[in-house]
């Protein structure tokens, strides 16, 4: 097991579409444990393989009143209305933005053991469901916001990053 590193955006891959998994090998389960524990020492509550750097379906999702979990190939239907509320990225820390998801989901993907999964997912769990299926798209969170506060919420991440980088730089 290990913590992986994440990828900043707009760093590869994470501005395109992750390939589907054809077959589900036990490396699976390995690099889901990996996500997991990476997903909690960076205090996440979900990570799509983009996010390390992994091209590929695979995203692990724990809301706080829900069981972890991991879904492989997922494919999503929206339901319900579409609510607002507030996310953040790890790939994209301390960004902050108000966005527009479906209430409802039903959702079909495959565990990391090749069971078939299929269910509904409400609320903050099928918000966060949608927020890692959009990182195996290539698309993040800002872009599902208006374009005025998108563009001051790019500048305000190019900002930070900048820092970051500067930080891991000098060690
Ligand atoms: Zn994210």
């Amino acid at each position: 097991m290990a913590i992986l590193d994440l990828v900043l955006y707009p760093d590869d891959p994470l501005t395109s579409v992750a390939e589907p998994f054809d077959r589900i090998t036990s490396d699976v389960m390995d690099l889901a444990q990996d996500m997991f524990e990476t997903m909690i020492a960076y205090e996440g509550v979900g990570l799509a393989g983009p996010q390390v750097g992994v091209s590929k379906q695979i995203m692990v999702v724990h809301e706080p009143e829900s069981k972890p979990m991991c879904l492989i190939n997922p494919t999503l239907i929206l339901q319900g209305e579409r609510i607002e509320g507030e996310e953040g990225c790890l790939s994209l820390p301390k960004i902050y933005a108000v966005v527009p998801r479906a209430s409802r989901i039903k959702v079909k993907a495959y565990s990391p053991r090749g069971k078939k999964l299929e269910f509904e997912a409400e609320d903050f769990l099928a918000r966060i469901i949608q927020h890692e299926y959009d990182h195996l798209q290539g698309i993040v969170f800002l872009d599902r916001i208006d374009i005025i506060t998108r563009e001051e919420k790019y500048q305000e991440w190019f900002e930070i990053r900048k820092k970051l980088l500067s930080e891991v730089q000098q060690g």
